[in-house]
């Protein structure tokens, strides 16, 4: 089959790859000049670098992409850092690092109970909830939110600012008041809740976001080196955004709803001459819904696309910082504790893959509050105080030059009660993939490859049937 896919972030380059290798002539259509998606490296005027758009952190449980990144021939050892799970302020005030010695669940209970800053009765808490998550089978009250789950599970107020809230803002993007708590378990016990020890490892990846494999994929589609000794194919047009589907009717038929409500349709996009079997759409939520917009309306697709406009979106922010001279900070991440009132917006900071230490990262999950402060060098100059006032014994070389980066609609809300689709849609030959279909975790890497496998993989087996 001729499969067109719309969209080369994670989910479309996933959803292509398994289109061209069982079988069908995969031709990849990107808006923008690069691959990657909401996971790209860009070039920053104000750096002149590459960079990636932000920083992203993957874990061990990311078994897909893994699994995927295996199969282009990367080892992970070369793609990423990888650390057991640890947690460490950069204050120092807080530290928690899971025991490597010891079998999973041991290892983070162990981890727990040596955490550095966490009174006793602090650590007995978050033990009990994690163990009462496990009897439950990771299930939590329904609709309920993170903070609700925290407030039935006993969490002492200091556990839940120090613990709680900033692993729910970072695996989330969206804060405890809002999140849900289930979507928040499937996180726990992926991670540290799994049988696996090494499901919690933290990789951090060493190469810029597009070349860790979406590039890949382009390199091997245009050897031809993809696909081994299969009919399928892969091709990859970037600068192209996809602003119409036309459905083609079929055979003696004439008019365009019929053809869109035929199971038999296939489908142009734009004014382009070619025509797809089927079309797999991998962009964000408001793209998705725009393309689909413009179909020919029938009741189910209406209550499809009534569906997309329940999501609401949250920005994420991140400022890089070019040092003067280089820097080693004592752990590639720490924790920054936020206190948005003196303008110290940092969550979290990284130590960049540069190799000469000299960029720092600063992550702000859920920034609408940051993003509101219009003086930009009060921003910066909040930020830097932050760092000198929390980075405990290392002194802050001068900021050469800076670059903040701002993606608006990062992810979506991880709200309780929010309806996912799944990968078909009432469209004939239309199905859609992306992180925030019904993959069972929040916004995230590992969902956006998952989906885009599914997809692939419903897509296929449709068209095998008789
Ligand atoms: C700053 C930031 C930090 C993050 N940190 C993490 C993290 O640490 N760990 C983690 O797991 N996840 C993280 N995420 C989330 C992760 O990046 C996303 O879940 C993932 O990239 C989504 O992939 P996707 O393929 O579903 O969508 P996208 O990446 O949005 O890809 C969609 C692609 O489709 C293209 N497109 C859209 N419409 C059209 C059209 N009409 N025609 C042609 N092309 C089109 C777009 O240009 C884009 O390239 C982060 C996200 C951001 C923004």
């Amino acid at each position: 089959m001729k499969v067109a896919v719309v969209g080369g972030g994670w989910a479309g380059l996933s959803a292509a790859v398994t289109a061209a290798r069982l079988g069908h002539q995969v031709r990849v259509f990107e808006a923008a000049p690069s691959l990657g998606g909401r996971a790209r490296t860009v070039r920053h005027p104000a750096l002149d670098m590459p960079i990636d758009n932000g920083q992203h952190l993957l874990l061990g449980a990311y078994t897909a992409t893994l699994e995927l990144m295996r199969s282009l021939g990367l080892e992970e050892a070369d793609c990423f850092h990888t650390l057991p799970l640890f947690l460490r302020s950069a204050d120092g005030t807080l530290s928690l690092r899971t025991l490597p010695g010891l079998p999973a669940p041991l290892h983070l209970a162990a981890g727990l109970l040596t955490a550095k800053g966490l009174h006793w009765t602090e650590k007995a808490a978050a033990l009990r909830a994690l163990h009462h998550l496990r009897q439950n089978d990771w299930q939590t009250p329904r609709a309920a939110t993170v903070q609700e789950w925290l407030a039935l599970s006993l969490q002492p107020a200091r556990l839940q600012e120090q613990l709680w809230r900033p692993l729910c803002v970072a695996t989330m993007n969206t804060p405890v008041e809002q999140a849900c708590a289930q979507l928040f378990a499937h996180v726990l016990r992926d991670s540290v809740g799994s049988g696996r020890r090494d499901a919690g490892h933290m990789l951090i990846p060493r190469r810029g976001l597009s070349e860790l494999w979406p590039e890949r994929v382009a390199q091997l589609a245009a050897d031809g080196t993809l696909v081994s000794g299969g009919p399928g194919s892969l091709d990859i047009v970037p600068n192209t955004p996809i602003r119409q589907l036309h459905p083609a009717a079929p055979a003696g038929m004439g008019d365009v709803a019929g053809a869109a409500a035929s199971p038999a349709s296939r489908w142009r996009l734009n004014e382009r001459p070619e025509l797809y079997d089927a079309v797999l759409l991998c962009g964000n939520v408001p793209a998705t819904a725009r393309l689909l917009a413009g179909l020919p309306p029938s009741p189910a697709g209406l209550e499809f696309l009534e569906s997309l406009t329940a999501f609401a979106h949250a920005p994420i922010a991140t400022l890089t910082l070019e040092l003067s001279r280089p820097l080693r900070l004592p752990a590639p991440m720490l924790l920054l504790h936020e206190r948005r009132e003196r303008g110290h917006f940092g969550q979290w900071l990284f130590q960049g893959q540069d190799a000469h230490q000299r960029l720092l990262h600063i992550v702000v999950s859920d920034a609408q509050a940051m993003l509101a402060v219009t003086d930009r060098e009060a921003l910066l100059a909040g930020m830097i105080e932050q760092l000198n006032q929390q980075l405990r014994g290392i002194c802050l070389p001068e900021i050469r030059r800076h670059a903040l980066i701002t993606e608006k609609r990062a992810t979506f809300l991880a709200v309780p009660g929010l309806q996912r689709p799944g990968n078909r849609t009432p469209w004939p030959g239309i199905w859609v993939a992306g992180d925030w279909t019904d993959t069972g975790y929040p916004a995230v890497l590992e969902g956006a490859v998952r989906s885009g496998r599914q997809a692939a993989l419903e897509m296929d087996g449709q068209c095998r049937r008789p």
